[in-house]
């Protein structure tokens, strides 16, 4: 037979494995394995075998050894290897990467332990001092030890133990480590309401991936509980996933009243590689029952997958943005084909992809529309900012100022979104509604403050510095006002503003691990915080009954990126945000914006997400994008980005024309890349029928791109 293997051996240009013979050696597929590279034995695995050629025209090594008894990949996996390096155009080592966590991935396999017994005819009289006593008294108990936890429980050195060997009171002895598998655990089978009841009987009467279109609190987490717990009652593996690491952290208590802690592996990009191998290991095992974990988690080694859950399946974090440019959506799609396993994908704003695939029946749209308990929805009340007065309160309208008034009167809590990228802040003209940009990048300035309170306008890209204008360059309007405060200067704000009210803020800079998000909550849920102050990253998504305010502070820089998923983004962020208020109480939401009209911000007021969807799909219908066509993104970096770009599209547009394909090609700097980083568009029914025949050896390709700013 002839085994193709994919080594963990980082050399260029064998990122695609190489053929290995054996005449002896029969390694199932998936199986880790040691072959001969250049002059040196390495590690691998199987990816697939094929009957011996009879006439190979090169000459192929041998098989060195199989490593371990049990395979590293399971068919599936490697199945998904395959997949994902053809879809996303990467190495297959690339794609296996996703799945094996930093080498020696020998290491990941059963491990023999060297342990300890007490010798059945041992003179016990010749044990002399206090370790070799505690050592042979500790090993009385048991059979076998293994020499760590000897150690440790008794602090006997090494010499200590050879010693008592050398004595003949102890036998040392390999034990191979046992693959035991847990027992199914015991399940708390969550009730659900008559509405969720018929929502699960709706997932589970077809094998096609469902898309959950449930409204904000109608109970999705229930719904994934029950369908967890049935995947484990039949002694299979589930996979939750969530679009933020620190979301598992609120996501995890409702599943801790499911099941025990031991049955559950956490993971996401914070954990140390030792913790990493460790999941990795007892997952493989089949000692977790349930992963839950941000878009990596779905490549966890569930040699028994039985579901796949991807919770706010819309979220962009799951796209990947670094090679393999996967999305973990349609990655889990094929991993649930193969693996024979049920996908669910829950929202209550579906992405225009899934939408339009729930439409052409390619997924099983489940719908929940009640909310649980029939809670009503919060009133949304928009407000204009180009006709507020504001003072020295902005971003805060008088109307925001009353209603934080007013819950901190009737001792409930506010929530308070900032934009996503508010990080610093722009000018903006009120008129013709423009960032003030930089010539020399594109991109809007950014507003910042000498020590003397003079405001100056600066490039992040070039850090070049320049006066406030006295008019807008467009329009010469003289309009011009600072937008998007940063969450510390809407923090010092609140504390002027309200004085006695006990504010949080939580964005990336004050929480980072799912450890700060544990205590942010405990502080939200014990009534021991008046005011929450977050990033949409870090705010959406959280379950809090005294919430009864919720409100956008800036609705806008996402509105004016000119990006044809911006108003869906958009729209998504306005309804996440009528979702935190009023989930136990009457609840109300303010949204803040320059544009009042736009049709994303007056179908999330009057929550009619299925109108937006389906005009936001006739308009990318219209115009021909995704969902409507597929992209894809070739970047350039490094100095002649430019010229490379334009020579690719030049090359593109002459086959492109000849060959009739009817793409539609772009070629730009991309906007956050201070000019240095070029990327050219690819649109059309079929670009990949383009790709194939375009040389994109010195560049980054990112099939159906997120992001094509
Ligand atoms: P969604 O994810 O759809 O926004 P959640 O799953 O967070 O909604 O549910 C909203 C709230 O309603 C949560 O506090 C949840 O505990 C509660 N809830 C929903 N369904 C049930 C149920 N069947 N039994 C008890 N509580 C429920
Ligand atoms: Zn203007």
């Amino acid at each position: 037979m002839e085994y193709h293997v994919i080594t963990s051996s980082r050399s260029s240009g064998i990122g695609n494995g190489l053929s290995y013979s054996s005449k002896t050696l029969q390694p199932i597929l998936g199986s880790a394995v040691e072959v001969p590279l250049r002059n040196k034995i390495v590690e691998g695995f199987v990816l697939s075998c094929t009957e011996d050629q009879l006439e190979r025209t090169y000459d192929i090594k041998s098989l060195h050894t199989i490593v371990g008894d049990i395979p590293l990949l399971s068919k599936y996996h490697l199945q998904l290897i395959q997949w994902i390096a053809k879809k996303y155009c990467c190495t297959l080592r690339s794609a296996a990467s996703l799945m094996l966590p930093t080498p020696p991935w020998t290491s990941l396999l059963p491990q023999d332990f060297k342990g300890y017994r007490l010798s059945q005819d041992s003179h016990h009289e010749s044990v002399r001092g206090k370790k070799q006593i505690a050592v042979v008294e500790d090993l009385s108990h048991e059979r076998w030890v293994s020499e760590s936890s000897l150690r440790e429980s008794t602090g006997a050195s090494l010499s200590v133990l050879t010693t008592l060997v050398d004595k003949g009171i102890l036998i040392e002895e390999v034990h191979r480590e046992i693959i035991k598998k847990l027992p199914t655990p015991d399940i708390a089978t969550p009730s659900l309401t008559v509405h969720q009841q018929a929502a699960v009987d709706a997932i589970l009467s077809s094998s096609k991936p469902a898309l959950l279109f449930g409204v904000t609190s109608s109970g999705k987490t229930e719904i994934y509980a029950d369908l967890i717990s049935r995947c484990i009652q039949e002694g299979k593996q589930a996979i939750l996933l969530v679009p933020e690491i620190l979301l598992t952290e609120h996501i995890i208590v409702r599943f801790l009243k499911l099941l025990p802690k031991e049955s559950i592996s956490i993971i996401h990009s914070r954990l140390t590689p030792a913790q990493r191998k460790k999941a990795w290991r007892d997952i493989h095992r089949g000692k977790i029952h349930l992963v839950i974990g941000s878009r990596s988690a779905l490549f966890a080694p569930c040699q028994n997958l039985g579901v796949v859950i991807i919770d706010e399946e819309h979220e962009w974090t799951y796209k990947n943005e670094q090679t393999p440019r996967y999305h973990a959506r349609d990655a889990a799609e094929a991993l649930c084909l193969f693996s024979g396993s049920r996908l669910v994908l829950g929202t209550a704003t579906p992405s225009l992809e899934s939408w339009d695939r729930a439409k052409r029946n390619v997924y099983n749209l489940v719908r929940l529309d009640k909310r649980y308990k029939d809670y009503p929805y919060p009133i949304v009340r928009v407000i204009d900012l180009s006709t507020v007065v504001f003072g020295n309160a902005y971003p805060f309208s008088t109307p925001l100022i009353e209603a934080i008034e007013e819950r901190l009167k009737r001792k409930e809590q506010s929530v308070l979104f900032l934009n996503r990228r508010g990080i610093g802040s722009a000018l903006l003209c009120l008129d013709c509604k423009r960032r003030i940009v930089s010539p020399e990048s594109l991109l809007p300035f950014t507003v910042h403050r000498n020590p003397s309170g003079k405001d100056y306008l600066m490039d992040h890209t070039t850090n070049a510095v320049v006066d406030i204008p006295d008019a807008c360059p467009h329009c010469k309007s003289n309009r011009l006002f600072t937008v998007g405060a940063g969450t510390q200067r809407i923090e010092d704000i609140l504390r002027t503003r309200f004085p006695t009210a006990r504010v949080i803020r939580a964005d990336k800079d004050t929480m980072s691990h799912p450890d700060q998000m544990r205590s942010l909550l405990s502080t939200m849920a014990n009534n021991e915080s008046d005011i929450l102050l977050g990033t949409q990253s870090v705010v959406k998504g959280l379950d809090l009954p005294n919430v009864t305010l919720a409100a956008v502070l800036l609705a806008d820089v996402g509105l004016s990126l000119p990006h044809f998923r911006a108003g869906e983004r958009i729209f998504q962020l306005l309804t996440q945000l009528t979702g935190r208020s009023g989930r136990a109480k009457p609840g109300e939401v303010i949204i803040q914006t320059f544009r009042p009209d736009a049709p994303e911000v007056s179908y999330a007021a009057k929550h009619g997400t299925e109108e937006f969807l389906e005009a936001e799909l006739a308009l990318r219908i219209h115009a021909g994008y995704p969902p409507a066509s597929s992209m894809v993104r070739i970047l350039f970096r490094g100095i002649d980005a430019k010229r490379r770009a334009e020579e690719l599209v030049t090359s593109a547009r002459k086959i492109n024309a000849s060959s009739k394909l009817g793409i539609i090609i772009g070629c730009a700097p991309t906007l956050f890349g201070g000019g240095k980083i070029w990327h050219v568009l690819l649109r059309g029914s079929r670009p990949r029928d383009l790709l194939t025949k375009l040389d994109t050896s010195e560049a980054v390709v990112d099939i159906d791109p997120m992001d094509c700013l």
